[in-house]
């Protein structure tokens, strides 16, 4: 079950490498950067990715947010320096279980309503793949093409929107993890919102879980509360670090929920 942690990280960087390629080079470069710009879902040409998000959504009702940990590429660099960050010297925990906040809702019904007004500017900067490609455009404006200057705005604004993305996602994701995706992303919001009850989950054995903490230590989603012995699915990014963590193999990608052996657990295990 591990191994699908290394499995994860190796489709990560396949879908990130093609997505910079597509984004920095073009579409001929290689046939996986066509790829990688087909599989995303982007809510301002849903009409060109309905394909795609509908499969997404099945794939996220049945596994959870699998989007998250392997085709966004914003995820890939909120992933990366949220990992960096892991190394920074802190004086507590690295990460712990946080309450779900709302914010996301109120940036998706801002997202939904702009694009039903017709202002593209918003999905531009929140839609992930927008804001990669306003990430891209410091290298080759072309990436702004369909967006920003198709607009009529100058590249400039596109190119000001990507260093302004990135600096706020590398300071964000190396201070407090992956809360980009948690709090500010629309599409993250709404794929919680489908897996809150996902088929396959993160569970933790109540009767093998010595509580060493490790796992909601490494947690930069921050949805593991390991006094009730549970995972916020919702906002849980499939990165399955907490599955390679753990020395006691108490930590799985399942379809059962666990009915602890010991009545002490029942309880809290059972507390969602
Ligand atoms: S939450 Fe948003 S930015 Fe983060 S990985 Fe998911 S889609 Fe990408
Ligand atoms: S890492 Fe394993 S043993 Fe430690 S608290 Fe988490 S599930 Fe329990
Ligand atoms: S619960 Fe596990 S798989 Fe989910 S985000 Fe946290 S560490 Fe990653």
């Amino acid at each position: 079950m591990k191994q699908i942690r290394v499995f994860r990280i190796f489709l990560a960087i396949i879908f990130f490498v093609a997505s910079v390629a597509y984004l920095c080079i073009g579409p001929g470069v290689h046939p996986m950067a066509v790829v990688s710009e087909k599989t995303q879902i982007i809510l301002s040409s849903i009409t060109v990715t309905i394909g795609a998000t509908i499969v997404w959504l099945l794939i996220t009702f049945l596994f959870g947010r699998i989007y998250c940990a392997t085709v966004c590429p914003i995820g890939s660099i909120t992933d990366f320096f949220a990992r960096l960050g892991r190394k920074l010297p802190r004086r507590k925990k690295t990460f712990s279980y946080r309450r779900r906040n709302h914010i996301g809702l109120m940036v998706l019904i801002a997202y939904i309503l702009s694009l039903l007004l017709g202002i593209y500017t918003v999905a531009f900067i929140f839609g992930p793949w927008n804001a990669m490609r306003n990430i891209a455009a410091i290298v080759n404006t072309d990436a702004i093409k369909v967006t920003w200057m198709a607009l009529g705005i100058g590249a400039g604004t596109g190119i000001a929107v990507g260093v302004l993305t990135l600096l706020l996602l590398i300071v964000w994701s190396l201070i407090s993890g992956r809360d980009f995706c948690n709090t500010v992303c629309p599409i993250g919001y709404a794929l919680g919102a489908v897996c809150y009850n996902a088929l396959m989950h993160i569970e933790i054995d109540p009767d093998r879980c010595t509580y060493c903490g490790k796992c909601e230590d490494v947690c930069s989603a921050h949805c593991i509360k390991l006094t009730d012995r549970y995972v916020d699915d919702s906002r849980c990014l499939r990165c399955f670090d907490c599955l390679a963590i753990c020395d006691d193999d108490a930590i799985h990608f399942q379809i059962n929920r666990n009915i602890p052996l010991t009545p002490l657990f029942r309880k809290r295990s059972q507390a969602r």
